[in-house]
């Protein structure tokens, strides 16, 4: 496996990198272990002020990481920009929450004795990281993990090996310990043969459900614990009752956005048959503003897909979505013939469960729309779905919003707002979505010890 960068946009090869060896494997793991035990023994505190330290490195130098993301895997500057600005979030929600979290509980209502509950690291943890946010998927691990004193190490996508190791830089730059936080550039085997080792306590993968599967089965095997964060096939809800230009506003954003490259971007929109023929023509408006064009460029509204692979990927899933009966009501669905890896925006309807393609994650700028006649209905097209992420809800009514929102089958749902991730709320899927928690109070506790001494 080459880990190599090559400019989605220009198609030009940027740098390969070696694979890490299994003798410098081994060194590392050990390094690992040695933050994890010396960890054990210090002062949350001290870990949660180099958080802020890593916050301050990104922060001050967001224009140098920003630029790599856009290189490595066409996110749009401005894009990029927000990410390194949330992956800032995140480690400064774990540095200014981190004691309080794992501060001792009481428990006393006990039937018999009393109880504290203590929260301790559990060893290495293994994060296996997908490119569509490079540093914002990394943070998500490591802030909770770190502040335990569990090391982590990286697995990063392979087409993103700058951005791997510019977060390693970051640590270094920031004085992170020794051990730490680990990049390594390994194979698929290398990536078992870490499961395997004892010291390896947990795996988080981010990442499709091939190798959820795959990761989770070799976890399961060595009686690892695991966390998934898989796909989704949102659905973006528009009610009768909404302001049709601005939920459409919205709409196309919650689907381009990263050139539809996000798990919980709007991948199926459910509009009310009322309002169904002004909400199509007010989202074709909102779909011709978006641009292919170069990411660094200030002006550019649609980025490139993340590599050509993922180009040829998802031109054959739209020719078999259209092969079994769908329509497109936007766009030009015939192959993107620039160099680099664009895709032209797209709107399909009339997908059933017949069409071989109607459970699928479209992991691009491809939109699917439903007509609903009730607000039934708007949940049985949201429930009929293997995948469980999240969802939004556009209602001028939020009570009617939230009642719908508790029937949806997903980790979590928005009213109102595109779906974001956020540090003080927790995010993660169910059903084919996967399973366990990042961010908030919920998150650190994923590969933590929760130990009651009882007296
Ligand atoms: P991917 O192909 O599954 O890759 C994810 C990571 O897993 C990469 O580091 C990849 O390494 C590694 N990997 C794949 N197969 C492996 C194996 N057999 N052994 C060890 N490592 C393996 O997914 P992707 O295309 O990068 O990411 C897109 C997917 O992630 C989408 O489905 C998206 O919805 C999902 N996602 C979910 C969330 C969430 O929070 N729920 C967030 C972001 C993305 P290589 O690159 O070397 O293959």
């Amino acid at each position: 496996m080459s880990y190599t960068a090559v400019n989605p946009y220009t198609g030009q090869k940027i740098r390969s990198f070696e694979n890490v060896t299994d003798q410098q494997l081994e060194m590392l793991l050990d390094q690992a272990q040695d933050f994890y035990e010396k960890a054990q023994r210090r002062s949350v505190e001290e870990r949660t002020e180099f958080l802020n330290e890593f916050a301050d490195e990104f922060e001050n130098n967001t224009e140098k990481y920003a630029r790599i993301l856009s290189t490595n895997m066409g996110k749009l500057i401005s894009e990029a920009r927000q990410e390194v600005a949330k992956t800032v979030s995140f480690a400064r929600y774990y540095a200014k929450n981190g004691v309080r979290l794992l501060k001792p509980q009481p428990y006393n209502d006990l039937s018999s004795g009393q109880a504290q509950v203590e929260f301790s690291g559990i060893g290495i943890v293994l994060a296996v990281e997908p490119w569509n946010f490079p540093y914002a998927q990394v943070m998500r691990v490591f802030a909770p993990n770190f502040v335990l004193g569990d090391p982590v190490i990286l697995k990063h996508a392979s087409i993103v090996p700058e951005a791997a190791l510019a977060f390693q830089e970051a640590c270094d730059n920031a004085g992170l310990p020794l051990g730490a936080f680990t990049n390594i550039f390994a194979s698929y085997d290398q990536i078992d043969h870490i499961i395997e080792d004892p010291r390896v306590q947990g795996v988080a993968l981010t990442g499709s459900e091939g190798a959820g599967r795959k990761i989770a089965a070799s976890a399961g095997k060595n009686l690892t614990k695991s966390t998934l964060e898989l796909g989704g096939t949102d659905v973006f809800v528009v009610l009768d009752d909404v302001d049709v230009g601005a939920a459409a506003k919205d709409a196309a954003k919650a689907r381009l956005t990263n050139a539809g490259q996000v798990c919980t971007a709007a991948k199926r929109y459910i509009v009310s048959a009322e309002i169904y023929p002004d909400f199509l023509a007010a989202l074709r408006d909102e779909f011709v503003k978006y641009h292919l064009g170069d990411p660094l460029d200030e002006k550019t509204t649609l980025a490139p897909l993340s590599s050509k692979s993922a180009q040829k990927q998802l031109q054959e899933q739209v020719e078999k979505v259209i092969a079994g009966g769908a329509k497109v009501l936007f766009g030009d669905p015939t192959p993107n013939k620039g160099k680099g890896a664009g895709f032209s925006p797209l709107i399909l309807s009339g997908m059933d469960e017949s069409n071989l393609m109607y459970e699928e994650e479209l992991f691009g700028p491809v939109a699917q729309i439903y007509q609903a006649h009730s607000d039934n209905e708007v949940v049985k097209i949201a429930n009929n779905s293997r995948h469980g992420l999240g969802g939004a809800i556009y209602t001028k009514d939020v009570e009617r919003g939230k009642k719908i929102a508790s029937r949806i089958e997903t980790g979590q749902v928005t009213i109102n707002q595109i779906l974001s991730s956020q540090s003080e709320v927790p995010f993660g899927g169910v059903k084919d979505s996967g399973y366990g928690r990042e961010l908030s109070d919920w998150g650190i506790y994923e590969f933590a010890n929760i130990k009651p001494v009882i007296y």
